[in-house]
């Protein structure tokens, strides 16, 4: 490896994460920034400059084309990509890395733009292609999916001899001020939030309508919020690869006012993802509603609060039951005075950058298509001490719960 990574995409994540290869140069000795608008990467490679002295290269790349992404790796020849543009680039970038032979990493699981579904499946297809070519696919690599499946993967490296419920519990406290916007790129979120939550329990995945499975969970360090079930991505890798597992669940908090504003926008069509035409133009209504909608990279300045996200899980240990809370609390003012961006950029950018430290370094090394917890926890565990995203563990009572009811 001569030190080169290739970041695609210029959003909230891409600029933690940029910053943070910048504040590694002993690993990262060359750093490319590419995107769709070049002007982005420039503004975040001038804030790096101006506040870190660190140059970082800039260039324009459409990444929904393998043969562009392929003319550029060609001419960066980087050891490693990290995808930090959008689920619906996945593929592409994925292909553009096999034909040139370049490690691979991302933060989400790849969507079609047309259908509000996101599955590991393609992905995961590409494993044969990825050991041929004798590179690694590391998938999912932000905070959840990313530390969370980490957080699993240590506890059953480390604190269990069998693993059987998690639940995988993400609280934004902060406050932006505004009525409505969201934490990161908004077609993705409400996406996320407005399809169908579903669990694992007892070999079977279990559907429920959207939000409407609500429990109040007393966050340390934040207190009691509303939390809502939702289906996310590390469900799926986490079913299949943390053996003797029995149930598993995801929840999200979400505030009144979100909610009330999310439902209002879908009553009136304003989530739809096809095209409909609007005075001889033809739109998306989720996009539009994009457009209109603070970009979520503006709301750093203004969001006060913290974030927690961790995982509760039970299982045995020597015969004995055992329950550990292993989570993370990340304030939106600090992470801004560090990188300009706010905390849910924050929390997904600094692992972005850890997995691709890990890979360079060679301490994570694979060929194939690969999800976190496939690997040793403890580096990881160990680099998020050290880049700002520290973890604590409470040793719960096998019987108590945080649940307020
Ligand atoms: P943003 O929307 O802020 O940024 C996305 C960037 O990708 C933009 O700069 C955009 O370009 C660029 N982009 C989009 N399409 C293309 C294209 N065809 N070619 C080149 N560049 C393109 O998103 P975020 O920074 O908030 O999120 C980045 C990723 O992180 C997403 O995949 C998101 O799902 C994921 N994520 C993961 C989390 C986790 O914990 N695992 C949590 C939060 C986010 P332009 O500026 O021109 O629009």
């Amino acid at each position: 490896m001569n030190g080169t990574v290739l970041i695609i995409g210029a959003g909230g994540v891409s600029r933690v994460a940029t910053t943070k290869c910048a504040m590694n140069t002993d690993i990262f000795k060359k750093i490319v920034l590419a995107s769709r608008t070049k002007a982005k990467c420039d503004e975040i490679a001038n804030d790096i400059k101006n506040r870190q002295h660190v140059e970082i290269q800039t260039a324009k790349v459409d990444a929904d084309s393998v043969e562009e992404l392929t003319a550029l790796i060609e001419k960066v020849k980087p050891d490693i990509v990290l995808n930090l543009a959008l689920p619906y680039q996945d593929l592409t970038i994925m292909d553009a890395c096999i034909k040139t032979k370049t490690h691979y990493i991302d933060t989400a699981n790849y969507e079609h733009p047309d259908v509000a579904k996101f599955e590991y499946k393609l992905q995961w297809e590409k494993d044969e292609a990825f050991k041929k070519a004798a590179i690694l696919g590391l998938l999912g690599s932000g905070f959840d999916p990313g530390v969370t499946n980490v957080f699993c993967a240590y506890a059953a490296q480390n604190l269990f001899d069998e693993i059987h419920e998690i639940d995988i519990l993400d609280c934004n406290a902060g406050d932006h001020g505004y009525p409505f916007a969201t934490n990161f790129n908004p077609e993705i979120n409400l996406r996320e939030v407005s399809a169908k939550g579903r669990y694992w329990e007892e070999g079977k995945w279990i559907e429920t309508e959207p939000v409407a499975v609500k429990m109040v969970w007393d966050y340390p360090k934040v207190g009691p919020k509303d939390s809502y079930l939702l289906y996310h991505e590390e469900l799926e890798s986490l079913v299949k690869n943390i053996k003797g597992l029995k149930r598993i669940r995801f929840f999200m908090t979400f505030g009144q006012s979100y909610l009330t504003h999310m439902k209002c926008l879908e009553n009136v069509g304003m989530l739809g993802i096809n095209e409909v035409e609007h005075n001889g133009v033809k739109i998306v209504p989720i996009q539009f509603l994009k457009t209109l909608l603070p970009d979520p990279a503006s709301l750093g300045a203004r969001t006060k609060g913290k974030t927690n996200i961790g995982c509760v899980i039970s299982g045995l240990k020597e015969g004995k039951r055992r329950k550990v809370y292993i989570y993370n609390v990340c304030d939106h003012e600090e992470c801004y005075k560090e990188t300009l961006a706010q905390a849910v950029s924050y929390t997904t950018g600094v692992p972005a950058m850890i997995g691709t430290k890990l890979v360079m370094e060679g301490k994570w090394s694979a060929h194939g298509v690969f999800n976190m917890e496939d690997f040793d926890a403890k580096p990881f565990m160990d680099e998020l001490n050290k880049q700002g995203l520290p973890w604590e563990i409470i040793e719960m009572n096998p019987d108590e719960s945080f649940e307020v009811k």
